[in-house]
């Protein structure tokens, strides 16, 4: 595990480590330090991009405390079912600790085959199961063998650092034992693989009519909305769509290297992102006919999109915004609130990759915004006092910081229930921020108790 962990810490493609000299390369990318994995740790983080594979079985190997963790609040949709949504574990005792949990999750794999026919099984290791040394690699394949359901080893003990590196963990995964497993049905020279995007509150469903309009295929859903078998056959797939995060980069790099697929980092959050990265799809694909339609159909999305913004940016036009979304999407929702007409006053750069955090700085370069590596409620809510900020956008955590500020909060993170995807979220959006400005709640919750003397 080792030697995989070195190479995931030291990923070439990444922005960070292509313009670092020769003597800071050889440092590699900064190891995961004490406390990184609170918050999320990497069991956490690999669950995050494989559990929305929805026809697949989870068993996480370890104590039924992690598989307790976050997953099952986030807000991940998918149309082809919810049996990923039911939780397998292994919870080890004292005995399998002293003896070995060999048998217990092989006989957890062999019922699960035959009482769920899953499309495969993923097996996670766990902190306590990693440092007694269980060999998950050597039992799942004894599985596969015997039941014929590929079985999945996924090495991601929560110690080794944080969320971020789960998902590489996650991807590796993918990379080592899923794609290139089976061939596609019916490939088309449009076929695309969109990595890290997993359909949270359905944003994918709000970009999956624009590519079907140009007759683009999402082939491989590396994980939103995802089958098994897609995600098998997604080596045949004609580009590869990293979006937003930075975290599956490691991923696109090895489809490029292993099958020749190249890649590019887009995003879908905004209407100038949202064009930018289509267009480039189409241009990546090399088609001009496809170039041309890509083209008119943002020229057509846009007109519309700002008819239909105008009265909320009317609105929302000047209203300072603080953004802490725990760092995975900041940088793209800034441009989103932007192009709202809003003034973004900070973010958090809490759980941002290293690129994701230089992309950040890009943004705010030249102005005195501010960035915040860790923060509290109390120094977000000084920091949104000092600057004059109207509103919160952040995760479902500061809810409450928001709550008890008694300022307007939107929830952006992982449990949210609407979706800000494309030009339709967009509108989505706009609609979110100006309900919550103009809720009449929050003057009432100004205002003096009513029991005070004096009070009007
Ligand atoms: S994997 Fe480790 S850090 Fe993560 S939930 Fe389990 S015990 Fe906690």
């Amino acid at each position: 595990m080792s030697a995989d962990l070195e190479r995931l810490l030291n990923e070439p493609t990444c922005s960070v480590n292509r313009n670092k000299s020769k003597k800071d390369k050889m440092k590699k990318c900064a190891k995961p330090v004490p406390g990184a994995a609170a918050g999320g740790c990497a069991f956490d983080g690999a669950q995050i991009v494989l559990v929305p594979i929805a026809d697949a079985a989870h068993l996480v190997h370890g104590p039924a405390t992690c598989a307790g963790l976050s997953w099952g609040n986030r807000g991940t949709l998918n149309r082809h079912g919810d049996f990923h949504r039911l939780g397998f574990s292994t919870d080890v005792s004292e005995t399998d600790i002293i003896f070995g949990g060999e048998e217990k999750v092989t006989k957890m794999c062999e019922r699960i085959a035959e009482d769920y026919n899953p499309s495969a099984i993923f097996v996670y290791l766990t902190c306590v199961t990693a440092m007694t040394g269980e060999d998950i690699d050597t039992w799942c394949d004894r599985v596969r063998r015997k039941t014929g359901i590929p079985v999945i080893p996924v090495n991601s003990p929560g110690f080794i650092g944080s969320k971020n590196l789960g998902n590489k963990l996650a991807g590796d995964a993918l990379a080592k034992y899923v794609i290139g497993t089976k061939e596609p049905e019916n490939p088309t020279p449009h076929d695309i693989n969109i990595i890290g995007e997993y359909n949270i509150a359905g944003e994918l469903w709000q970009v999956e009519p624009l590519f079907r309009e140009l007759g683009i295929n999402l082939a491989g859903r590396i994980t939103g909305n995802a089958r098994y078998e897609d995600i098998a056959s997604a080596h045949r797939s004609r580009l590869s769509v990293v979006s937003c995060s930075r975290a599956l980069l490691s991923l696109a790099r090895r489809l490029e290297e292993d099958y020749g697929i190249p890649w590019l980092e887009g995003s879908f959050y905004g209407m100038g992102q949202t064009g930018r990265t289509l267009i480039q799809i189409a241009e990546m694909l090399g088609d001009a006919d496809l170039i041309e339609r890509t083209e008119q159909l943002i020229m057509r999305k846009e007109e519309e999109m700002s008819e239909k913004l105008r009265p909320y940016i009317e609105k929302l036009h000047g209203k300072k915004v603080m953004v802490y979304t725990g760092g995975v999407k900041s940088w793209s929702v800034i441009h989103q609130l932007e192009e709202l007409g809003m003034e973004v006053i900070g973010t958090s750069t809490r759980k941002s990759t290293d690129g994701d955090i230089e992309r950040i700085e890009r943004a705010f370069e030249g102005t005195d915004k501010v960035l915040m590596p860790k923060g509290d409620g109390r120094k977000i809510l000084a920091l949104m006092e000092e600057n004059g900020a109207d509103l919160l956008l952040a995760g479902g955590r500061n809810m409450y910081t928001a709550m008890k500020a008694r300022i307007p909060f939107v929830d952006v993170n992982q449990e949210r229930i609407r979706a800000f995807a494309g030009y339709d979220g967009m509108l989505v959006l706009a609609e979110c921020l100006v309900n919550t400005l103009e809720s009449p709640v929050f003057d009432l919750a100004r205002s003096e108790d009513p029991w005070k003397e004096g009070a009007k």
